[in-house]
């Protein structure tokens, strides 16, 4: 079984074009979409324009390639847009929006989770703390988060965000697999420690909740992104957790992507302009 995993493509069309191709390229059985898969530039209340105008034929062609497409919204994508992004995959076979989700093809088990630790930037809407003891960041202005009228300003996000469940709570609340040895875990969020995680300015935001359940788990594969800089940054893409690889490709200017095959755990970073 072979994959081609991406993520924060943030709708660069050229960049989902060119996935498809690398992906029957390298005949693939499934392509990840690791998130962010909108618009980040412009109104982000239209990136509902985006996912009938673009993304619905993006899926109807890996569809009709037989190229089964697991993919989620991210952190820069609007939760109202939730409802509509489920819907155009369920349209097509084989696409699956994996969100706290699990999905299996043939032996292999898929875990998808989409909610990141919280940062500085405004938009809240998939913000989590990452555990009960969390230090929150300096927050460059009030939180926002999205709703059907447009943005809803929170008068004390640090409050608010006490009142959710924790990263720590969100992983124990995933699906579980039956075969440990054999699950991937999407998750848009990157662990701490593992050089994953590097900010341009040398800040290291990973998620210490999603370290220890990795560690604790030891799936065969982790799959990360939302940090696009950090594989050039730290000079790393990819480490060893005991025995579970996490891969995290990072996304700047070129288009970078990893093939995988899963039946003999070789895996390439390509990056393509
Ligand atoms: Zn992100």
């Amino acid at each position: 079984m072979k994959i081609v995993f991406l993520t924060d493509l943030h709708g660069e069309v050229w960049k989902y074009d060119r996935l498809l191709k690398a992906a029957r390229d390298f005949r693939a059985d499934t392509v990840i979409n690791g998130g962010d898969m909108l618009p980040k530039t412009g109104n982000l209340f239209d990136q509902d324009k985006f996912i009938t105008g673009y993304l619905e034929k993006h899926f109807k062609k890996a569809a009709e390639l037989g190229i089964s497409y697991l993919c989620y919204l991210g952190n820069d994508d609007l939760r109202i847009f939730d409802d509509l992004f489920e819907r155009t995959c369920e349209k097509y076979r084989g696409v699956v929006n994996l969100a706290q989700r699990k999905y299996d093809i043939g032996k292999f088990e898929f875990i998808g989770m989409n909610w990141v630790v919280d940062y500085p930037f405004r938009l809240k809407d998939r913000c989590r703390m990452d555990t009960k003891d969390y230090d929150f960041q300096r927050q460059y202005g009030k939180g926002l988060l999205s709703t059907q009228d447009g943005f809803e300003e929170l008068p004390d996000w640090v409050a608010t965000a006490r009142t959710l469940p924790t990263i720590e709570d969100e992983l124990d609340r995933l699906p579980k697999p039956k075969n440990m040895s054999q699950s991937i875990y999407v998750i848009h969020m990157p662990p701490h420690r593992l050089g994953l995680d590097v900010c341009a300015n040398g800040s290291e935001v990973g998620s210490k909740a999603i370290y220890n359940f990795l560690e604790r788990k030891q799936p065969m594969l982790s799959l990360h992104g939302h940090i696009h800089e950090s594989p050039e940054t730290s000079g790393v893409w990819h480490a060893k957790l005991g025995k579970t690889l996490c891969i995290q490709p990072g996304q700047l200017t070129p288009f970078m992507y990893v093939t995988i095959d899963l039946e003999t755990m070789e895996f390439e970073r390509h990056t393509e302009y």
